[in-house]
């Protein structure tokens, strides 16, 4: 979620990205009509901005946000932002520039990636560039002009500090949201979403009103293992046989949850008794290849299978059916797959 709405930032500063330079152009315009020269100054950076701009769009609309181009494209904005946009002034108006406001989001920009320092950063660098912009092209009136350079660099250092300040209490508690939810959503031990996303996740699904598959599996005599190894043995086969049951089934395919205690919920979303059974199949054969060790000794585990499809028109509770079967699976000699109706 956090990333996004940060997707959705860039997006939103790569328009008004495009929006200030038909600003500039239209501004610039204005200034050449008047007599301002540096044209071919203008032209080139112009150009130029058009060349990156079109550049970071196709990346960020291309690759993933995790990317390093995404990241380096986003990141590198903002230092060009800067050196774009003192150039942009230089041949604006000077300090006097319309387009001085820009800053302003530049400083946001910047607090958004680098949070407190990016603020007073990017602040800094801005003033420095609005003083040389000021020390470049000497306006008549200079000592008149001082009340409203001093005013416009209060500004710019407000806005760095401020600004800083906000995003990055903004980000810290949206950092601190989605690690919150994450951990409410996850089994602790195993790391596999936990009983209470189960039930979300199948009244979901119930809500659909699309066919489905519920598998509930069972480690087998997991009571002896605690007894024979210790409950700290018991664990760490809790924890690889989750990391086993999500590697079996694929993001798209379904997910897995811990149902409690030693068994597992599987939801499988518009798949097959057949694909499911291929599935399950693999997983106990990759379970028949895992050993473990505890005091020297070396064991391996079995797991038993209930599975059940639901169809919308489906009014009994699924996970009774399936752990009925899974009962069935236990009384059958355990260590295998069985199909409700
Ligand atoms: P069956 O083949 O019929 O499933 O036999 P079982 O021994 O696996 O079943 P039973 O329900 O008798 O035992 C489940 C055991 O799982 C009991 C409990 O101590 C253990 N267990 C449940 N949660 C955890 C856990 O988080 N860690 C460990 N180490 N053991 C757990
Ligand atoms: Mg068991
Ligand atoms: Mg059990």
């Amino acid at each position: 979620m956090n990333q996004k709405s940060d997707h959705t930032l860039e997006i939103i500063f790569s328009m008004l990205r495009w929006l200030f330079l038909i600003a500039s152009g239209l501004i610039y315009g204005l200034y050449y009509y008047k007599g301002a020269e540096n044209l071919t100054y203008f032209s080139v950076l112009f150009c130029l901005g058009v060349v990156y701009m079109a550049t970071a769009d196709i990346v960020i609309h291309r690759s993933t946000p995790q990317s390093r181009p995404y990241l380096l494209v986003s990141q590198a904005a903002v230092i060009i932002d800067i050196a774009a946009f003192t150039a942009l002034i230089s041949l604006t108006g000077g300090t006097s520039s319309p387009l001085l406001p820009i800053a302003y989001l530049i400083i946001l920009h910047a607090a958004v990636y680098w949070r407190f320092a990016g603020g007073l950063l990017s602040s800094a660098a801005l003033i420095a560039g609005y003083i040389l912009v000021m020390l470049l092209q000497p306006q008549a009136d200079t000592a008149g002009l001082l009340p409203f350079h001093i005013m416009n660099l209060s500004f710019l250092a407000m806005v760095g500090v401020l600004g800083g300040v906000i995003v990055a209490r903004e980000r810290r508690h949206l950092t601190e949201k989605s690690y919150f939810e994450n951990q409410s959503k996850r089994d602790y031990l195993t790391g596999l979403y936990n009983h209470r996303s189960f039930q979300e996740q199948l009244a979901e699904q119930v809500g659909f009103m699309r066919s489905f598959t519920l598998v509930m599996a069972d480690i087998d005599y997991f009571k002896g293992v605690n007894d024979r190894y210790g409950h700290v043995t018991g664990d760490v086969v809790l924890k690889r046989i989750a990391q086993l049951l999500e590697g079996a089934v694929a993001r798209k395919q379904g997910e897995v949850f811990r149902y409690g205690g030693e068994e597992f919920a599987i939801l499988l979303y518009a798949h097959t008794a057949a694909e499911v059974t291929v599935i399950l199949e693999r997983v106990r054969q990759e379970l028949s290849l895992l050993t473990f060790e505890a005091g020297g000794q070396a064991f391996q585990v079995t797991m038993s299978f209930g599975a059940v499809t639901r169809t919308p028109e489906w009014t009994a509770d699924i996970v009774n059916e399936a752990d009925t079967m899974l009962y069935s699976a236990k009384k059958q000699g355990r260590n295998c797959i069985v199909w409700g109706a």
